[in-house]
């Protein structure tokens, strides 16, 4: 992630009655925020015009209407919806540090504060997009509407769609594939739950989340509607990378396992970046892309 400037908010004091005690909803108590705002500020001190800045004096209002609209038992929810509803808010804020502070306690003990302090901001994602049953381009296209409809995802880029033969199972009709990169508030684990609900809107359904789907459109050139993994589909959106992160679990592996073997992934990848690197493997996709080819011109 590239470095920011920061505008600091520090010791707000909110009075608010936020807590788990019963007395502390009751009576209420003073709770002090410190933020840090992430922003690019050179282009706005060049033209020093407080529209085109994120105007701390809103902020800290917005803060403090936040901590007195509605109560919540733990300092770690309150400080969850405070970061997002800033990012929300305020479009030029990348990324957020914040912490909230809670001197009075109760705790029968002698100490100065409590606090949960976390760091939140827009994550770029890749995500590979793919059809070969119905009308693919029209799915595919529907596909990143909602996409850039989606309230925690902004900036969205769509490579253009190419056509490819298929992979793996290769007795099926050919794919159009594509790429899109945009940024999100949504984590890992929230964005594949929202790619899959898109996958199952589009007429694709799923088995038990074990990884093969079932598609519901009839095609003729399967025995069955049960496809096995890597068979036909209407729609299916893969995360290939979210920024930097590294999860490898049953059922989520980021850097996706297979993309530096697939062409069609790769190709709209370095369309939309082609500086862009894999994480793991630390090569470039365009590097990626010429290993297969000669990975093939071998083999
Ligand atoms: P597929 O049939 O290729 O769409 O695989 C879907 C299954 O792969 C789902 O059950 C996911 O939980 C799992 N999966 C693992 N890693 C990823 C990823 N990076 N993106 C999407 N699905 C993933």
């Amino acid at each position: 992630m590239q470095n920011y400037d920061e505008i600091r908010i520090e010791n707000l004091e909110c009075f608010a009655y936020h807590g788990v005690k019963p007395e502390e909803n009751e009576q209420g108590q003073f709770f002090y925020i410190n933020a840090v705002l992430y922003t690019e500020i050179r282009k706005v001190a060049a033209e020093d015009d407080l529209n085109q800045t994120t105007n701390y004096s809103k902020v800290a209002k917005y803060i403090n209407e936040l901590m007195t609209r509605e109560t919540y038992q733990l300092i770690e929810t309150v400080a969850e919806k405070i970061a997002l509803s800033i990012l929300l808010e305020f479009p030029l804020v990348q990324k957020l540090d914040l912490e909230v502070r809670k001197p009075d306690a109760p705790i029968n003990l002698n100490f100065t504060s409590i606090s949960v302090k976390i760091t939140r901001g827009w994550q770029r994602v890749y995500i590979a997009t793919g059809s070969n049953l119905g009308d693919s381009e029209q799915l595919i296209n529907t596909a990143i509407g909602q996409i850039k409809g989606h309230p925690q995802i902004r900036d969205v880029r769509a490579s253009s769609l190419i056509n490819s033969t298929p992979y793996g199972v290769t007795d099926q009709p050919d794919f159009v594939n594509g790429a899109v990169t945009f940024h999100t508030l949504l984590t890992p684990y929230e964005l594949l739950e929202f790619l899959q609900g898109l996958e199952i809107a589009a007429g694709r359904g799923r088995d038990n989340n074990k990884g093969f789907a079932v598609e519901e459109l009839q095609s003729n050139f399967l025995s069955s509607n049960k496809s096995v993994r890597w068979g036909a589909r209407t729609l299916d959106l893969d995360i290939l990378l979210y920024e930097d992160i590294l999860i490898d679990e049953a059922d989520l592996v980021i850097p996706h396992s297979d993309m530096h073997n697939r062409d069609f992934v790769l190709t709209p990848l370095i369309s939309l970046n082609r500086h862009l690197k894999h994480p793991v493997l630390n090569r470039s996709m365009k590097q990626l892309l010429d290993d297969l080819t000669e990975r093939y011109a071998v083999t």
